[in-house]
């Protein structure tokens, strides 16, 4: 009997999808494992976003859970290696899927998801653009499991020691669903996906001036780290990237607007080739044009 239960565990474990995370510490205020620059595949399995733990002294604090159950159990099981603590709360940055399809795992676990109130009317879909993009194996488990506790406005978690702050940005920027995540007592700043490094910023579900004027705001926050949704940088230096990428698109969008450029020759015409090298460059820089071109004529009416 004993022997079956090993088979059958061992079966199991050889189903299960194996991402091979590793942790980095940005500095002591937090760990986080780094996804690639990629887009979701069945090579990687969905693992192209950030997840972050916080250790608040007798629990651990996840900002965004991953792209699935099984990404969320690796992640969890590597960290409780280090610190065997309980997960009080998960905070999903926004609704794009790479960011909170780990909920599930989280909330068996006990821990409470918190998110944007945009999380109230998401359409919960048949099949997730993950599921249809990566191995059904590494999918398994999966469900979408949506935040209980909904943001809108600012919420506080108070912790023994220190407290959490929760900001809906509550205009477009990157989506209609951003929040960012300030611990104060750790000098650090959780941006989601307002904050992109190492490639492109897309703007297809977002608002160029709204994205703009929200990373505004968070430079003139006195933090020592800023980790977005995307990318391996954590400094206070990290929100340039992004921030120049978009004041650069918008100036050159407005520019066109301006001499009467049409869309369809602005798509073409605006090329910005000193990001050609980024990734994603090849896939999004025609779209994230054609999407600030359509916001900001409308805005300059
Ligand atoms: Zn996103």
């Amino acid at each position: 009997m004993k022997s079956l239960l090993i088979l059958i565990v061992m079966f199991h474990s050889l189903l299960a999808h194996n991402y091979s995370l590793e942790s980095k510490n940005i500095g002591s205020a937090a760990q986080c494992f780094f996804g690639l620059p990629e887009v979701m595949d069945e090579h990687n399995n969905g693992n192209m976003s950030n997840s972050c733990f916080v250790d608040m002294g007798s629990s651990y604090l996840v900002i965004d859970s991953g792209p699935t159950y099984q990404y969320a159990r690796e992640a969890y099981t590597k960290i409780q290696k280090q610190n065997k603590l309980p997960i009080s709360y998960v905070i999903d940055t926004h609704t794009h899927d790479d960011h909170w399809l780990g909920n599930g795992f989280y909330k068996e676990k006990g821990a409470t998801v918190v998110g944007s109130i945009a999380f109230k009317t998401l359409d919960i879909l048949e099949r997730t653009r993950m599921q249809k993009r990566i191995s059904q194996e590494a999918y398994k488990g999966t469900q979408q499991i949506i935040p209980s506790i909904f943001v809108d406005g600012e919420t506080i978690l108070y912790f023994e020691k220190e407290k959490v702050i929760i900001t809906n940005v509550h205009h477009k920027a990157h989506t209609n669903s951003d929040l960012f995540v300030y611990i104060p007592g750790k000098h650090i700043l959780f941006a989601g996906d307002l904050v992109f490094n190492g490639r492109l910023p897309s703007l297809r579900d977002g608002d160029i001036s709204g994205w703009i004027k929200i990373l505004e705001k968070i430079k003139k926050m006195d933090v020592e780290y800023i980790v977005g949704g995307h990318g391996e940088k954590f400094t206070k230096a990290s929100v340039d990237f992004t921030f120049d990428y978009l004041l650069t698109l918008k100036k050159e969008v407005i520019n066109a607007l301006d001499n009467g450029v049409d869309i369809g020759d602005a798509v073409n015409d605006i090329k910005m080739l000193q990001y050609k090298s980024i990734p994603f460059y090849d896939s999004i820089q025609r779209q994230n044009v054609e999407t600030a071109y359509r916001t900001l004529e409308w805005e300059n009416e």
